[in-house]
């Protein structure tokens, strides 16, 4: 259902609270080097971690507050147990029009989600993408850097190509139609398999979007010579494919992928975050495991929802904290990062180890 009737929650900036990540675990069954660089990582507490009863709960009240795509992630998401049950419950609960009582306007409007989607490695997927598109997941979107085995390995440090290739085919065979694969490319590393991941995305009927590398927390191992520009990524394609067309903006909304088109009709994406980031039109919020909301991908602190939730605050409750915290929201983080004249990765490792919040792996990327 279309939430179109519900006056938006804007921002300083007049963004309005549109979408919202929901890291579903800290935990991952890869280190990809540009992620989890590091030997060993602390955990949040599985106390601390949100029940699916409590993830539909603030879920709800988000889609009450104009939120209607919301994107599974982690972590690795398929590493959270019965991972299709929160997708059916988040579908029961949040497809059908939102019925939470809204004191302050009694009549309000429904709302909805519109849009379910999950990003995922792929490790996992051949074995739950039928039970994961039966519950109702409408999107997947598999991250896949290269398709070396050797290469994979290095980047990943564990896991197997084959794996994450058997997850695409099971994803397409399960019926999910808009697949997407998120390759981050990094100078040196993988910038010679571009045409190969295109050539990829054609094989298995999934639209490629090239990622530029960027200096999030945890990408404790980032430096500015390994970013491969969007500029230079269609440079590169141009000499391969010949002409490119650049399409509109992405079909879902305020999403950060410039699209384009090859002469034979196969499109791709460029999320180009570092160079040229799109916080102008940014609505995504994101919500740690354990409940922390952050405002941007770069934010050095969230709001607390769990406590409130646990401690027995109401909808409205919940609403009233959300909507003031977004009306304040003045982050625009990629940007700023852009504006620094010597840049190196965003926090250093003790900075990391004091606040796993601060981690990419855990707020999702
Ligand atoms: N584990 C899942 C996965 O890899 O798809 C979901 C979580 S992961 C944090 C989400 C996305 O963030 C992945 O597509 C990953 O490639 C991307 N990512 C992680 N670190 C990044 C970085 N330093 N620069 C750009 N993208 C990054
Ligand atoms: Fe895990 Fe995803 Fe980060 Fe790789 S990018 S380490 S798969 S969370
Ligand atoms: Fe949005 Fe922050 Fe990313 Fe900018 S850096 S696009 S404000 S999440």
């Amino acid at each position: 259902m279309k939430n179109s009737v519900i006056a938006p929650v804007l921002d300083s900036f007049s963004r309005p609270l549109g979408s919202l990540r929901l890291s579903v675990t800290d935990r991952c069954n890869l280190r990809c080097r540009y992620c989890m660089p590091e030997e060993e990582y602390q955990w949040i507490e599985r106390s601390e971690i949100l029940t699916f009863e409590e993830l539909v709960t603030l879920a709800q009240v988000f889609i009450s507050l104009g939120v209607d795509r919301l994107r599974l992630t982690g972590g690795e998401p398929l590493l959270r147990r019965d991972l299709p049950q929160l997708v059916a419950m988040l579908c029961e609960s949040a497809r059908a029009p939102q019925t939470i009582a809204n004191a302050s306007s009694p009549s309000a409007p429904a709302s909805g989600l519109r849009d379910l989607a999950l990003t995922t490695n792929g490790l996992l997927l051949a074995a739950q993408a039928r039970d994961l598109r039966q519950a109702g997941l409408d999107r997947v979107t598999i991250s896949l850097d290269t398709l070396r085995p050797d290469r994979f390995r290095e980047l990943a440090r564990y896991g197997d190509l084959d794996h994450v290739l058997a997850g695409i085919r099971a994803a397409r065979e399960a019926g999910f139609a808009a697949l997407k694969i998120n390759s981050v490319v990094i100078r040196g590393f993988n910038d010679d398999e571009l045409a190969d991941l295109i050539a990829l995305g054609q094989s298995v009927g999934a639209e490629v979007r090239f990622i530029e590398y960027m200096d999030v927390g945890g990408a404790t191992e980032w430096s500015e010579s390994q970013v491969v520009s969007r500029v230079e990524i269609l440079d590169r394609l141009r000499e391969r494919f010949g002409a490119i067309e650049p399409l509109n903006l992405d079909s879902q909304g305020a999403a950060p992928a410039d699209r384009f088109r090859l002469a034979d009709g196969t499109t791709f994406g460029i999320i180009s975050s570092t160079t040229a980031p799109f916080c102008a039109q940014c609505d995504r919020a994101r919500l740690t495991p354990d409940g922390l909301f952050l405002l941007c991908l770069y934010a050095r602190r969230g709001l607390d929802l769990k406590h409130p939730l646990r401690n027995g605050a109401s909808p409205d409750e919940l609403r009233a904290l959300i909507t003031e915290s977004w009306r304040m929201r003045r982050d625009r983080g990629a940007e700023e990062r852009k504006t620094l004249r010597a840049r190196g990765p965003l926090f250093q490792i003790e900075d990391l180890r004091r606040d796993v919040h601060l981690e990419m792996h855990t707020r999702g990327g």
